[in-house]
């Protein structure tokens, strides 16, 4: 820790003194699946404690009203739980973003629900990479920034959400009222890979539920009276998969509908996911979806009624971004850390804040992998490992404000 002042070593040592283990098997040990609302419920109110040590002004936020198509085509609710959203010094001069996600991939009723020891200092559990350890670093670093005299440079909001793993639809307008302004924003995912690697540009994705409506007729009789939409939605998963290419991937995934084979079917509904590599890339994507959507419905002369967005927009390498990993980077060689970052194919709650404008890394928490498997695991030290790489980064953010 030779490149730090005294200030910033007192920093780091308060924040990697923390018992960071003990909180992540704490919540680990809870449920929180994505659509468990009780289980995250019960999380909100465990982590609004926990970040009450903070000198915030904090609040559970209802989640946005969110709908989905059922397979007969007919839109639905779609409930999500609560986010934690607190705000520390909103007035004072660099003012950051802080985000995580306290819901998981699995279900109340999946197996994969306890923890264990692969080896010495290597933790399986369901969450404790993907986030609870992050979490965990991300407290533990504000709460050693706050014990410093520079927090008063530096104000924040922190967002932790409770649908991250399937979209973030409940929170996405929370993400983006608290991004707006920001210096800059961390977002505590595993690293990108077991040694650190940091995640840098990542592409957008997209998920649509196309319904098409077509007419039944008997499909002996007067099979030239009926609109065949499974027909339909075929040929529109052909032409949406066409355009797949090295900046856009199309995955048609599902078709839903049909009806006895005597009858041709009036109903299906075609579920595609895209991710284009960039926002040029989306707009491409965006108008191959009208053109195809409009020439189906032509040649078949069937209705199609298009639900979804790109709720996750590319994240792309900008300048902005290159010089916060400059400035992670820097931080991680003072304590002999060697960070290094790389272009990922997976999305998060980083796309969102990227598309507000405000640089974000968004892979700041801890090391492990396997990640939304049974055999997740956490290495035990990194927890303080990247709660230090935080505390100096969120330090030398500060010193901007000076
Ligand atoms: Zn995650």
């Amino acid at each position: 820790m030779e490149g730090l002042t005294s200030i910033e070593r007192a920093c780091v040592e308060r924040a990697m003194d923390v018992d960071m283990l003990r909180q992540v098997e704490a919540w680990a040990a809870m449920n929180t699946g994505s659509r468990n609302l009780g289980g995250l419920n019960d999380m909100a109110g465990i982590l609004a404690d926990a970040f009450s040590i903070l000198p915030c002004e904090m609040h559970l936020v209802e989640p946005a009203p969110v709908e989905a198509v059922d397979a007969s085509g007919k839109p639905f609710a779609v409930a999500h739980g609560r986010n934690l959203h607190l705000t520390v010094r909103p007035g004072a001069p660099v003012q950051l973003l802080f985000t995580g996600h306290m819901d998981t991939v699995f279900p109340v009723d999946h197996p994969f629900q306890s923890m264990r020891w692969i080896e010495d200092g290597v933790l399986n559990g369901p969450g404790v990479a993907d986030m609870k350890g992050g979490i965990a670093v991300m407290l533990a670093a504000l709460a050693a920034v706050e014990a410093s005299p520079e927090a008063k440079r530096v104000g924040y909001e922190v967002v932790i959400n409770s649908d991250e793993e399937v979209g973030s639809l409940g929170s996405a307008a929370l993400i983006a009222t608290a991004a707006a302004g920001k210096r800059a924003a961390l977002t505590y995912e595993p690293s990108a890979m077991p040694d650190g690697t940091l995640a840098g540009a990542r592409p957008g994705s997209g998920n649509f539920s196309f319904t098409i409506h077509g007419r039944s007729a008997h499909a002996g009789r007067n099979p030239e009276d009926g609109r065949n939409a499974v027909v339909a939605a075929a040929d529109l998963a052909l032409r949406l998969q066409k355009g797949v290419g090295p900046r856009l991937s199309v995955n048609p995934a599902k078709i839903e509908g049909g009806s006895p084979n005597n009858v041709v079917p009036d109903l299906a509904v075609l579920r595609v996911n895209l991710r284009p590599a960039t926002l040029e890339d989306q707009a491409r994507a965006q108008s191959l979806i009208d053109s195809s959507v409009a020439m189906v419905a032509a040649e078949h002369d069937v209705e199609i009624h298009v639900h979804g967005l790109f709720a996750r927009p590319p994240k792309p390498m900008t300048p902005p971004l290159e010089s916060l990993f400059g400035v992670v980077k820097q931080a991680g060689a003072d304590l002999g850390q060697s960070i290094g970052w790389q272009p990922t194919g997976g999305v998060c709650d980083g796309n969102n804040i990227a598309a507000c404008g405000v640089p974000v890394i968004d892979t700041m928490g801890v090391r492990g992998g396997k990640i939304h498997s049974m055999e997740e695991y956490l290495i035990v030290d990194s927890l303080p490992e990247r709660a230090a790489l935080s505390a100096l980064t969120i330090l030398r953010l500060a010193g901007e404000g000076a």
